[in-house]
């Protein structure tokens, strides 16, 4: 944080501005493997918090039910720009509050409650609002889901098609939160056409690696792309919708006034220099190296006795399936946070146990790529979970590691982060 905002904030609320000194410690001081997270650059927290959040502009450039938009105008056509060019598409809306909400947007656009839609179910990998129980997307739609195979890991196409055929969705989801490999986006576009699906390629977690060319990119084959802005693509948090241009009017209908009030400006600043940022070649470059780091990791797992669901990782991302270690997802990922090193305990495919003690662990690579970290630093950190995984109940040790993973910090400033 800016050190003028600093004080504002100590002298009006020093409570809170302690637990965000705190929150910016933690952040600075440990290695972050949750793969939904990453740092946003100085200039991103810049734009979020600015005036930006003292203004309403529902509506669109140009077309505003409130005036004074003479500079709110300019800004969402350059976040609506920028991302077209960095993407290739048709159209963007980048008004979604996040990811979730642009989910829910593209369904109002093209479905009615108790249509049928189809997407990965949650254990597989897959994402709450591609229609699991507990979401509003399983409850107001009939959802039918797809897995993935139990031998290899992977979606099986095949699946998806005799299912798509079966049950006829009108949306077809392709994308999810715990996929370690490269999606065939093209396999899913020729499915939902087969069957007249709209299809959506939900690219969350993998919009960073998208943008930079080193994952296949869905925008050419699906009718509908949606993603945060906040995991790989290291914007503010956000969502946004991508489409070609016959859905240009349902979509923007969907998020406004369908689905949503004010856009938040802030947000849509942020994302315009977080768009901005992601077409520098020094972003295709962060990107190649998060996947680099990702195999290393990978690699360096497999070698120290680790189990990977698919055997590696063609992304960002590890899930690891500790059943063979003999340590619970949860009593690992509690013990490596104490060591400093902070992931998320995970179902793996076909789990036995359950989703809030599960067998695995979920890995990323995206913040810790942020900090420089390259290939070496992957095969360290492996290491510490492999010694960590070993006793995680050893306090001295933890106590050890934990020093050893705050030097490795040090020397690996973390971007957007100035507290001293
Ligand atoms: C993270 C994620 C979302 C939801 O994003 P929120 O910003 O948390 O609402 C949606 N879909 C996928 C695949 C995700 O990984």
């Amino acid at each position: 944080m800016q050190e003028t905002q600093r004080q504002a904030l100590q002298a009006t609320d020093p409570e809170i501005a302690a637990l965000i000194a705190d929150e910016e410690r933690r952040q600075r001081d440990s290695i972050r493997l949750i793969a939904s997270e990453n740092y946003a650059s100085a200039a991103v927290m810049a734009a979020t918090g600015s005036v930006l959040t003292n203004k309403y502009s529902e509506g669109y450039p140009g077309r505003r039910y409130y005036e004074g938009q003479r500079y709110i105008d300019k800004i969402e056509e350059l976040a609506i720009n920028r991302a077209t060019a960095l993407f290739g598409a048709d159209h963007a809306n980048v008004q979604p509050y996040s990811g979730s909400p642009a989910n829910l947007a593209v369904y109002l656009a093209f479905c009615q409650p108790g249509d049928t839609i189809m997407g990965m179910s949650l254990p597989a990998g897959g994402h709450l609002t591609h229609g699991w129980g507990v979401s509003i997307t399983g409850k107001y739609f009939r959802a039918v889901q797809y897995g993935v195979r139990r031998d290899t890991g992977l979606i099986d196409y095949d699946e998806v098609r005799d299912l798509a055929r079966k049950e006829r969705p009108k949306l077809l989801f392709a994308g999810g939160t715990a996929i370690p490999r490269i999606i065939d986006f093209q396999a899913f576009a020729d499915i939902a056409r087969d069957v007249d699906a709209v299809f959506v390629a939900d690219i969350a977690h993998i919009s960073g690696l998208v943008a930079a060319g080193v994952h296949p990119s869905p925008v050419p084959v699906a009718d509908v792309v949606t993603s945060t802005t906040h995991k790989t693509l290291r914007g503010p948090r956000g969502g946004m919708i991508l489409c070609k241009e016959g859905h240009k009017s349902a979509i923007n209908r969907a998020v406004f006034p369908g689905l949503q009030g004010g856009p938040h400006d802030h947000q849509t600043a942020a994302l315009a220099v977080a768009l901005a940022e992601a077409s520098r070649d020094s972003f295709k470059d962060y990107a190649a190296q998060i996947v680099k780091n990702s195999r290393a990791l990978a690699q360096a797992m497999i070698e120290r006795g680790f189990e990977l669901v698919t055997g590696g990782s063609d992304n960002h991302l590890i899930l690891c399936d500790l059943t063979n270690k003999g340590v619970p997802g949860k009593v690992l990922s509690r013990a490596l946070d104490q060591a400093g090193i902070v992931l998320n305990y995970n179902s793996v495919p076909f789990d036995p146990r359950k989703p809030f003690d599960p067998s695995g662990v979920r890995l990323g690579t995206g913040a810790v790529t942020s900090r420089g970290m390259r290939e070496a630093e992957m095969k360290q950190i492996a290491e510490w979970i492999d010694q960590v995984s070993q006793k995680p109940d050893d306090e001295d040790r933890i106590t050890r590691i934990a020093g050893q993973v705050k030097e490795l910090c040090e020397a690996h400033p973390a971007p957007g982060i100035l507290v001293s």
